[in-house]
């Protein structure tokens, strides 16, 4: 299952991501191409994979992205490899992209669930923003205002989630992802082996 998340910048995405990804088995992070420097203590391989805009470019020209998209004046793309690696595993995939990207993605992978998580207001936002300070003025500012134009994708998104208390928001997250797991599409490989017992009563008798 490939399980897209997007939020306006400071909503709690990525805290509900780790918990998600703490809190789970077989499920894997899909860590995503950028050309932004990292922030904080983030650290390449592991948050993302940091590369100057000429490399971003040339994968991008290559094909090698499932989407890519340019948010807050940098690229951002989802590498195919990381798809073929998580389907390789037998492993599920959490993405945690934009706007822009996840309608690409479901172009491309109509199954694919995706979840958009709002904060309870604006103000608690701005608050979220600041208390994460790592970012200057300038950019809370532009965060803020572009908040209110990416809200307005969320009809698009399967599920909306409202980050209001963190473990509310962390145990509805983990629900529709289990019950999306439980699909009896994606339950096939559980379903089988079940009913091929049923089968060899049957001859038996
Ligand atoms: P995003 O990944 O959406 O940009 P973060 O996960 O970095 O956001 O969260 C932004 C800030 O808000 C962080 O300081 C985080 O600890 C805090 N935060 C996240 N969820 C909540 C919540 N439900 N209540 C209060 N603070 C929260
Ligand atoms: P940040 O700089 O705060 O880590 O991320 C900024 C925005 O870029 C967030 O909305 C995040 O979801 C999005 N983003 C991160 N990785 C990708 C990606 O691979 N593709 C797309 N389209 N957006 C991404």
């Amino acid at each position: 299952m490939v399980f897209v998340i997007s939020a306006p910048s400071g909503s709690g995405k990525s805290t509900l991501v780790r918990m998600l990804l703490e809190s789970l088995d077989g499920l894997d992070f899909s860590v995503s191409y950028t050309t932004r420097p990292p922030r904080g203590a983030e650290k390449d391989g592991e948050n993302y994979r940091f590369v100057t805009r000429e490399q971003f470019v040339t994968m991008r020209d290559r094909g090698e992205f499932l989407e890519w998209a340019e948010v807050f004046g940098y690229f951002y793309g989802t590498a195919r490899s990381m798809l073929e690696e998580a389907q390789k595993q037998g492993h599920d995939l959490v993405l945690d992209i934009d706007v822009q990207g996840a309608a690409q993605l479901k172009e491309r992978l109509p199954e694919a669930v995706t979840v958009f998580i709002l904060p309870p207001s604006r103000e608690e936002l701005e608050k979220r923003l600041r208390s994460r300070s790592l970012d200057p003025e300038g950019v809370i500012g532009r965060r803020l205002r572009d908040a209110s134009k990416e809200i307005r994708n969320y009809s698009a998104y399967d599920y909306i989630l409202v980050n209001d208390r963190l473990e509310v928001a962390a145990e509805k997250l983990k629900s529709i992802f289990l019950a999306e797991r439980c699909r009896k599409q994606r339950a096939e490989s559980v379903i089988q082996p079940i009913l091929k017992t049923f089968e060899e009563e049957r001859t038996d008798g």
